[in-house]
C-alpha cells in the first residue's frame, strides 16, 4: 500500500516499528508464561517418583463365601499440591485377607490395576469392567438386598466409591425429592402390604427382615437396573424402592 506525500514533511518517528516490536515482545513473554505454566501442571505418568508417603483409604468387604474380611487399600499421590490445578489420583491398590484361596490372583489383579492407576488417563473404566465379572458357582446377597455377582465386583465398588471419594467419578445419586417420593411410596406398599398379611404375621416378617437384613420388603423382586431385591408391585407399576427405575403397564 502506498501513501502519496503531498504537504510538506516536517518531522518523522519510528513510533509505529517500536510498537510492534514491544507488541512482539509482550506477546513472546506471555505465550512463554503461558508455557510454562502448562508445564508445571503435572498429570499422572509411569515415570512419576513415588512420593515417601501417600493417603490412602481401606475398604473392608466381608462376603458370605468367606469368614474372612477382605480389605481393599486404595492410595492416592497429590499432584501440583497447593495449586489451583491440585489432583488427587489413585496410585495402587493393595487387597489383604486371611482367606489366601484366591491369594495368586488376587496379587496379580492387584498389580494390573495399579499399573493401570500409575499409566495416568481416565482409569474409570476399571470400575464397569470388575463389575461385569460373574462368579461361576453363583453371586450372593448383600446387606440391603444388593446382589453382587462376584468378589471381582465387590472389588470394583470398592474402586468406584473411592473414585467418588477423591472426585473422579461424578455422584449421580437420588436427589432428595426423588428419595422423598420413593419413601412415599414404600410406606403406601407397605401400609398396604400389612392390612393383607394381618397383624399375626407381622412379627414373622420382621424377623425375616432382619435375618435377610433387606432394607426392602421382602418379598420385593430383584430390580435388572441396580441388582437390588427392591422392586414393588403397586398400581399395575413396577417400581424399584432402590434406584426408582419404574415401570408401567
Ligand atoms: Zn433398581
Amino acid at each position: 500500500m502506498t501513501i502519496e506525500i503531498k504537504n510538506k514533511i516536517v518531522g518523522y518517528e519510528v513510533a509505529k516499528k517500536d510498537a510492534e516490536v514491544s507488541d512482539k515482545k509482550t506477546q513472546e513473554t506471555e505465550n512463554k508464561k503461558e508455557a510454562v505454566a502448562t508445564a508445571e501442571i503435572i498429570q499422572m505418568h509411569e515415570k512419576l517418583e513415588r512420593p515417601d508417603m501417600l493417603l490412602g483409604s481401606t475398604y473392608k468387604i466381608k462376603t458370605p463365601q468367606s469368614e474372612h474380611a477382605l480389605y481393599i487399600t486404595i492410595n492416592d499421590v497429590l499432584l501440583n499440591q497447593g495449586t489451583e490445578h491440585e489432583l488427587r489420583r489413585p496410585y495402587e491398590i493393595f487387597i489383604n485377607s486371611k482367606n489366601m484361596d484366591h491369594f495368586q490372583w488376587i496379587v496379580a489383579l492387584t498389580r494390573i490395576i495399579s499399573a493401570v492407576f500409575r499409566k495416568g488417563g481416565d482409569a474409570t473404566f476399571l470400575v464397569d469392567e470388575l463389575r461385569s465379572v460373574f462368579d461361576p458357582r453363583g453371586g450372593y446377597f448383600k446387606k440391603g438386598g444388593k446382589y453382587k455377582p462376584s468378589l471381582v465386583c465387590e472389588i470394583g465398588d470398592a474402586i468406584e466409591c473411592h473414585m467418588k471419594m477423591i472426585g473422579m467419578i461424578k455422584d449421580n445419586g437420588l436427589d432428595d425429592s426423588q428419595k422423598q417420593m420413593l419413601d412415599a411410596k414404600r410406606k403406601e406398599y407397605e401400609a398396604i402390604n400389612c392390612k393383607d398379611i394381618g397383624a399375626s404375621n407381622n412379627v414373622a416378617v420382621d424377623e425375616t427382615s432382619s435375618n435377610q437384613t433387606s432394607d426392602f420388603p421382602p418379598n420385593a423382586m430383584l430390580c435388572k437396573k441396580c441388582s437390588t431385591k427392591a422392586v414393588i408391585s403397586m398400581d399395575g407399576c413396577m417400581t424399584c424402592l432402590s434406584c426408582g427405575d419404574s415401570k408401567c403397564g
